[in-house]
C-alpha cells in the first residue's frame, strides 16, 4: 500500500489516538475512562513475598533449544538455531506451590505432550538488547510447563502451517508463581527435570541450552520490542511425551518450589 494511502486510512479511520500516532507503542490499550460494552480480564502471576501481582503483556516461546530435544523433534540443532513462537497471554493458568492443580486435557488431540521450562519474566523492554545488559531486563524467573497438542503441531508443520492449535490453547501454559531475581539471583545451570506419576521423564542441565536466557532476551529483542509484562519460555529438554486424564505431573528446577498439575 502507498504511504498516501495508508495515511489516508489512518485519518479516515478515526481510532487512533495521537498518542498512538505520536509512537506509543501499545496503541489501544492502557487507556483510562474508555467505555466499553464488556469487561475482558487482564493476566496476573502472584509474585512470591509481595502483594503486587505481576501484569502479562505477552508470553514468548523458544523452540529447540536443548540440542536432544532439537533432534527428538526431526531437527538438526547444528544447521537450526532455535526460534520464537508465542502463546496468547490468557492461555497462563496459575499454579500456587504446593498444590496440584487440575489441568483440563484438551479438545482434538490425542497426543498431549508435557514440556518443562524455565521461564523469566521482564520488567524492563528494549529493543537490539545487548547480550551482556540481557539479564538486567529479567525482574524474575519460575517455571512453567509449555502444553501441547503434539498431533495437531505435527500435522500442522507437515502442511506448512501455523503451528496456532498445537502450542496457543486455552490453558496451555501452566506457571508457577514469579520468584523476584533479587531473591532467587539468574538461572544459568541447576538441574530440571519432569515426573509424571513420580515417574522421571525429562531431566536435564539448564546449562544445556543452546541460547542462555541473556541470548533469548538479545535475538527476541532483534525481532520485537519488549516491553516490562513480557514473559519467556526458555525451552524444554529432551523427552517429551504424553499424559492421558488422571496422570500428575510434577516438574522441578533447583531453587524453585516444584510445580504440579492433575490432567482432567
Ligand atoms: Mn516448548
Amino acid at each position: 500500500m502507498a504511504d498516501a494511502s495508508k495515511r489516508s486510512l489512518l485519518q479516515s479511520g478515526g481510532l487512533m489516538t495521537a498518542g498512538a500516532l505520536l509512537g506509543c507503542a501499545t496503541p489501544g490499550i492502557s487507556q483510562t475512562g474508555v467505555k466499553t460494552p464488556f469487561a475482558v480480564p487482564a493476566v496476573y502471576i502472584p509474585i512470591v513475598g509481595s502483594d503486587e501481582m505481576y501484569p502479562v503483556r505477552r508470553v514468548y516461546c523458544i523452540g529447540r533449544n536443548y540440542a536432544a530435544h532439537a533432534r527428538e523433534m526431526g531437527s538438526d540443532p547444528t544447521r537450526e538455531p532455535p526460534f520464537f513462537f508465542q502463546k496468547p497471554t490468557d492461555a497462563i493458568q496459575n499454579v500456587a506451590s504446593g498444590t496440584v492443580a487440575d489441568h483440563p486435557y484438551p479438545t482434538l488431540t490425542k497426543n498431549y505432550h508435557y514440556e518443562a521450562e524455565l521461564v523469566a519474566a521482564l520488567g524492563k523492554g528494549g529493543r537490539n538488547i545487548p547480550v551482556d545488559k540481557a539479564l538486567e531486563h529479567v525482574y524474575a524467573y519460575t517455571l512453567g510447563l509449555d502444553m501441547t497438542r503434539r498431533d495437531l503441531q505435527r500435522a500442522m508443520g507437515d502442511e506448512k502451517k501455523p503451528w496456532e492449535i498445537g502450542k496457543s490453547f486455552d490453558r496451555s501454559a501452566p506457571i508457577g508463581p514469579l520468584h523476584k531475581v533479587a531473591s532467587t539471583g539468574h538461572f544459568t545451570q541447576g538441574a530440571i527435570w519432569l515426573r509424571v506419576n513420580g515417574q522421571t521423564k525429562q531431566s536435564a542441565n539448564l546449562n544445556q541450552m543452546i541460547w542462555s536466557v541473556a541470548e533469548q532476551i538479545a535475538k527476541l529483542s532483534e525481532a520485537f520490542e519488549l516491553f516490562p509484562g513480557d514473559i519467556i519460555y526458555s525451552g524444554t529438554p529432551e523427552n517429551v511425551g504424553p499424559v492421558v486424564r488422571g496422570d500428575v505431573i510434577e516438574m522441578h528446577i533447583d531453587g524453585l518450589p516444584n510445580l504440579s498439575v492433575k490432567i482432567v
